[in-house]
């Protein structure tokens, strides 16, 4: 019943200046963690799995799992296939029964973008499931994805881009930068001035990646029972309102839902040594993630939209 397209949902946030919150799953305690986020939230969200989660989990085991799991929400949740590089997984997606699917081709020189990503579309949409595509390169690795040079999107081409292979959302490049070390010191800031180019040249749903904002107190809870973790950085907050305000409809998150599960399993597995029951032991890092998606989607304007 709640199965809903990136079309569905982002056409409602982009007339409406909100963005909905793109969420990695690979098992079922993240799995549940974002479906009763978006649930309490009552907001629409979308539920992305990338080649690295299927890897982990097995295609079927986790496909099956997010399926089912949109299926019975009561909210809509959009099934999303996160950085495809391989038309044939973006098929094997389709058949799963997915209703979204990310083309990423930001890798390839601009004409063959267009030419895999026009085939994702054509695919895609002969089932009704939307594209997302991405232009410009976003730093950082990705589970395959990664890249070391950062190449902004430029607007126009942009807009050729967009009517060349007729996506429905576009990844931007505007500064974002994959995983947790982002940038080393905080004046980094994003291209708002870019980024509000592309919106008035495209008008269309645009989506940002890369967008952890690294919580300080997930940080430090993880800090304080004994993770390894320093001079790490995300996008601030209100970074993050501004890119919102200025045209992203779609902003991803993956690195604070792993920040927050393990910070959260640190804890529980020190203060509770004698518990050897998985069950309870990963429940406090369900609720922490479930914590994460609910002030996420509370930040982008998502709260009450379902
Ligand atoms: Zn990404």
């Amino acid at each position: 019943m709640s199965l809903a397209t990136l079309v569905d949902v982002l056409t409602k946030a982009n007339k409406e200046n909100y963005a909905v919150g793109a969420f990695n799953t690979n098992n079922l305690e993240t799995t549940r963690a974002i479906i009763d986020g978006a649930e309490a939230q009552d907001a629409p969200v979308i539920l992305s799995t990338s080649l690295g989660a299927f890897n982990y989990a097995g295609f079927d085991n986790l496909a099956t799992l997010a399926y089912k799991a949109a299926q019975n929400a009561a909210v809509p949740v959009v099934l999303h296939l996160d950085h495809g590089t391989d038309l044939n997984l973006v098929k094997k997606c389709i058949d799963a029964g997915y209703t979204s699917v990310m083309f990423d081709g930001s890798h390839f020189p601009f004409d063959k973008n267009v030419e895999l990503t026009k085939k994702a579309v054509k695919m895609a949409s002969e089932k009704g499931v939307s594209v997302e595509g991405e232009l410009g390169t976003i730093g950082g690795a990705e589970d395959s994805v990664a890249s070391r040079e950062i190449l902004l999107t430029d607007p126009q081409k942009a807009v050729e881009f967009v009517e060349k292979t007729g996506i429905d959302a576009l990844a931007i490049a505007i500064g974002t930068s994959h995983g947790a070390y982002k940038f080393t010191h905080a004046e980094q800031q994003l291209d708002i001035r870019r980024l509000s180019a592309i919106k008035q040249a495209t008008k269309m749903p645009l989506v940002l990646h890369g967008a952890s904002l690294v919580p300080k107190e997930i940080v430090e809870l993880g800090q304080s029972f004994g993770a390894v973790i320093g001079g790490v950085q995300g996008v601030t907050e209100s970074e993050l309102k501004r890119a919102v305000k200025n045209g992203v409809n779609k902003v991803n998150t993956d690195t604070d839902l792993r920040l927050a599960f393990t910070a959260a399993l640190r804890q529980t597995l020190m203060k509770n040594p004698r518990e050897f029951d998985p069950r309870k032991i990963l429940k406090p890092s369900t609720q922490l993630m479930q914590k994460v998606v609910e002030d996420r989607i509370r930040l982008l304007g998502s709260s009450g939209k379902a």
